[in-house]
């Protein structure tokens, strides 16, 4: 009988590279970077010592945030020519936070191989180590930069329990920290900075704690916060009740008001009025 033979198909492999110390990068991943045609790198200098380093000797296209449409139909027809093609960017994993998804998005639907080579990513680095809850876990990305639209993205998870993973970036993570303790209100976080550097850092405090805190701004940032762990309670005890636990736990009046309006969907004045009557 005929052997059945499958045709090799050409290849994106999306290729996760070190987060920070070089030795992060896996047999494969060097092993497919040797092999493939070309490599399609965010950034070729940034890239240029990650496979110097490795002796990975091969050609490289920019492929970034702006001028990844452009890039688009050289890269089809690479894949079309039978050009096995290699996706890294600056660190971690493609697409995370990082220019991927698009182009992987295309490949697909052109009828072409996506095949992943697994690797760093600093969000499953800083989860781990966090010591809070793993699963589940929604992972936000970098918050929209703006204090309004900030606000907005954090009010949708006030309720939930999941752990949350956001990026950021050492020159706003105070005032980040700042947002998230008015938003979500005392909460355990971890907070880790250059992952697997000489200089890493995880510090697991409090968000009450972590405020009053001078943070370096040098090195890259993962916030981990713990998810509600009064949600189910927020609802069995009064609005009164709800406020005092919000405040004992460090934040001040008005802003446990304002949470406590905003969890359970009523009107800041019927909080403020509850409270200041139980006061009299
Ligand atoms: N693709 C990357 C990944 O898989 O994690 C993420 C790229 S994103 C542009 C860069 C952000 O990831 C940084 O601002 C920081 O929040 C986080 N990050 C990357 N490397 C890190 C590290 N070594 N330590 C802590 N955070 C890191």
């Amino acid at each position: 009988m005929q052997k059945s033979f499958k045709e090799p198909k050409p290849t994106l492999y999306v290729v996760s590279t070190p987060i920070g110390n070089l030795k992060d990068i896996t047999y494969r991943a060097v092993e497919i970077l040797n092999e493939v045609d070309v490599i399609l790198a965010e950034d070729t200098r940034t890239s240029s010592v990650l496979l110097n380093h490795y002796q990975i000797k091969k050609p490289m296209i920019s492929y970034h945030e702006f001028n990844k449409d452009e890039k688009e139909s050289q890269i089809i027809n690479l894949l079309s020519e039978q050009k096995n093609i290699a996706l890294i960017s600056d660190a971690g994993t493609p697409g995370i936070n990082d220019p991927g998804f698009e182009i992987i998005k295309k490949v697909i639907e052109s009828g072409y191989h996506v095949v992943s080579i697994p690797g760093a990513s600093a969000l499953l680095a800083a989860v781990v180590t966090s010591g809070l809850i793993i699963q589940p876990f929604t992972f936000l990305g970098f918050l929209p930069r703006k204090q309004v639209d900030m606000k907005k993205t954090l009010s949708e998870y006030i309720n939930r329990k999941e752990t949350l993973i956001i990026y950021e970036s050492p020159m706003r993570i105070e005032k980040t920290i700042k947002v998230i303790y008015q938003i979500l209100g005392e909460r355990n976080i971890s907070l880790a900075r250059e992952l697997t550097k000489t200089f890493e850092t995880i510090i697991r405090t409090t968000l009450s704690q972590a405020i009053e805190m001078e943070h370096n701004t040098k090195g890259e940032y993962v916030i981990i916060i713990e998810g509600d762990t009064h949600f189910q309670e927020s609802f069995n005890e009064s609005v009164v009740d709800h406020v005092q636990r919000l405040i004992q736990s460090g934040i001040t009046e008005k802003d446990a008001m304002k949470q406590v309006a905003v969890q359970r969907g009523i009107p800041k004045s019927d909080v403020y009025q509850a409270f200041k009557i139980d006061k009299k």
